[in-house]
C-alpha cells in the first residue's frame, strides 16, 4: 500500500492495491484503488479541457500573450506571432524583443494597478499598417503577477468606417449642390421671375434638370449599397453578353441615344458567359455605353464587342472620344471621381457609374481595366472567368 500510494504521488496513476489482506487492510487498500481511479479521471479531464482550450487559443484571429513578472514571455499563439513577430526562444524581457512602447506600457500599467486595460494602439509590419485594439488582464500565480494580452486586429474596420464616413460626406456634398441650384431657381422665380416670359420657362427647365440629377444621385447611391449587401451572397445563373449586349444596344438604339453616333456591335457565334445576372449585367453595359456616349463628340465610333480568352469571358465598351489622362485613370473608379467636373455635371453625371461597374464585375469573379489616350478614345474591358462547363473560343 505505502508503494502504490509513493508511486501515486509520483505520477504513476496506473499503480493499483488490489484485493490483498483482510479486515481493515483490505478495506484501506481498496480506497486507495479508488482514490487511484478517481484521480486519473480528474487528471484525464484536465488534459483534455487543457488540450481544447489550447487548440482553441492557438486557431483564434486574436494575438494572444501572456508575460511573466518579469516580462518573459510563457505563451503566445500563432496570431500573436504574426502580428508581433515573436520567436519561440525568446530569451529575458519581450519588449527587447518587440519594440511596441505602447503594448509595454499597456502591460505595465495592467501589472501595477491589477485592473484590466485597452489601448489602440498602429503598428507598423513592413508595408503595412496594423490598427490594433490591445487589452490586458493581470493574473497571480505563486504570488507574483503576470499579465496576459489579447490583440484583436481592427484595421479592416477602421478602414471601413473611414470609407463609410467619407462616402456620407460626398452624398451630402454631392446633393446639396444641385439643391443649392434649385433653391436659386426658385427664390428667383418666387421673388417676381415667374411674370418674366423671357425667363420664367428657362428657369424651370434648369429646376428640372437639377431635379433630374439629383434622382441619378439617389438611384446610383441605392444602386451601390444594393450591390455590396448583395456582395458574396449573389450566386448569378449563366448569362451570355452577346444577348445583354444586343437587348441594351436595341433599347438605346429606341430611345434614339446613339443617333450623333456610329455604334458597332462585334460578337462571334460563340456565347460569352458568364456567372452573372442578366439585371447587373445590364447595368454594367448600360454604364459603359452611356459614359462612351457622353465622353465621345458627335459624328464618333462607339464599338461593343464580346469575346472568349485564356479563360476569360470579355466585355469591351470603345470609344473614340476624348480619353482619360494617365494620371485620372487611376482614380475613375472611385465614388464620385469625376475627371471633369463640369462636363460630367452637364451630361447628368453622379461619378458613380464606373463605381458600380467595378463592384458588379467583382460579383461576377473578374475585374474591369481600362486602356485610354488623350483626345483620342477609351476602351473599357470587363474581363471575368468562364463559368465551369461552359465552352471556350478563343478568338
Ligand atoms: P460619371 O457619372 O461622371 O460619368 P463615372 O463613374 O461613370 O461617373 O465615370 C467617372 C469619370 O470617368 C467620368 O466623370 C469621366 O471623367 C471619366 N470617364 C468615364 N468613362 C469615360 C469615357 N468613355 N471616356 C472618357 N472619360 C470617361
Amino acid at each position: 500500500m505505502t508503494q502504490v500510494a509513493e508511486a501515486l504521488r509520483a505520477g504513476q496513476y496506473d499503480q493499483r492495491v488490489g484485493p490483498r489482506g483482510q479486515g481493515e487492510f483490505r478495506l484501506l487498500g481498496a480506497t486507495i484503488d479508488r482514490l487511484a481511479d478517481e484521480l486519473t479521471n480528474r487528471i484525464t479531464t484536465l488534459d483534455e479541457q487543457r488540450a481544447q482550450l489550447g487548440a482553441m487559443v492557438a486557431g483564434l484571429q486574436e494575438g494572444v500573450f501572456a508575460v511573466d513578472d518579469e516580462d518573459r514571455l510563457v505563451f503566445h499563439n500563432r496570431a500573436a506571432q504574426r502580428l508581433l513577430g515573436l520567436s519561440d526562444d525568446l530569451d529575458g524581457s519581450i519588449w527587447q524583443a518587440i519594440a511596441v512602447p505602447e503594448i509595454a506600457e499597456l502591460c505595465r500599467t495592467t501589472r501595477a494597478s491589477g485592473k484590466p486595460a485597452a489601448q489602440e494602439i498602429r503598428l507598423q509590419r513592413g508595408d503595412t499598417t496594423y490598427v490594433l485594439d490591445a487589452r490586458a488582464t493581470s493574473f497571480e500565480t505563486h504570488g507574483q503577477r503576470g499579465v496576459v494580452a489579447v490583440l484583436h486586429d481592427v484595421t479592416n474596420l477602421r478602414r471601413l468606417e473611414l470609407m463609410r464616413t467619407e462616402f456620407v460626406a460626398n452624398v451630402s456634398h454631392e446633393l446639396k449642390t444641385p439643391l443649392t441650384s434649385i433653391r436659386g431657381y426658385v427664390e428667383t422665380l418666387l421673388g417676381g421671375a415667374i411674370h418674366d416670359d423671357a425667363n420664367n420657362l428657362r428657369f424651370l427647365g434648369k429646376i428640372d434638370q437639377q431635379v433630374e440629377r439629383l434622382t441619378a444621385m439617389v438611384s446610383d447611391v441605392l444602386s451601390l449599397a444594393r450591390i455590396e449587401a448583395t456582395e458574396g451572397g449573389r450566386n448569378g445563373k449563366i448569362n451570355d453578353w452577346r444577348q445583354v449586349i444586343a437587348d441594351v444596344v436595341e433599347g438605346y438604339e429606341e430611345a434614339g441615344k446613339l443617333q450623333r453616333h456610329t455604334c458597332k456591335v462585334e460578337t462571334g457565334d460563340a456565347p460569352v458567359r458568364v456567372r452573372g445576372d442578366a439585371e447587373s449585367m445590364t447595368q454594367v453595359l448600360d454604364n459603359l455605353l452611356d459614359n462612351a456616349i457622353k465622353y465621345t463628340p458627335g459624328d464618333g465610333t462607339i464599338t461593343v464587342r464580346a469575346y472568349n480568352r485564356d479563360g476569360f469571358a470579355v466585355l469591351e465598351v470603345e470609344d473614340t472620344g476624348i480619353g482619360i489622362s494617365a494620371a485620372d485613370r487611376e482614380r475613375i473608379f472611385e465614388r464620385f471621381f469625376r475627371a471633369d467636373r463640369a462636363r460630367s455635371r452637364d451630361t447628368g453625371g453622379t461619378g458613380l457609374g464606373l463605381a458600380i461597374v467595378k463592384h458588379l464585375t467583382q460579383g461576377f469573379g473578374g475585374e474591369v481595366r481600362v486602356d485610354s489616350e488623350l483626345g483620342r478614345g477609351t476602351r473599357f474591358a470587363v474581363w471575368s472567368p468562364i463559368p465551369d462547363g461552359a465552352p471556350t473560343n478563343a478568338g
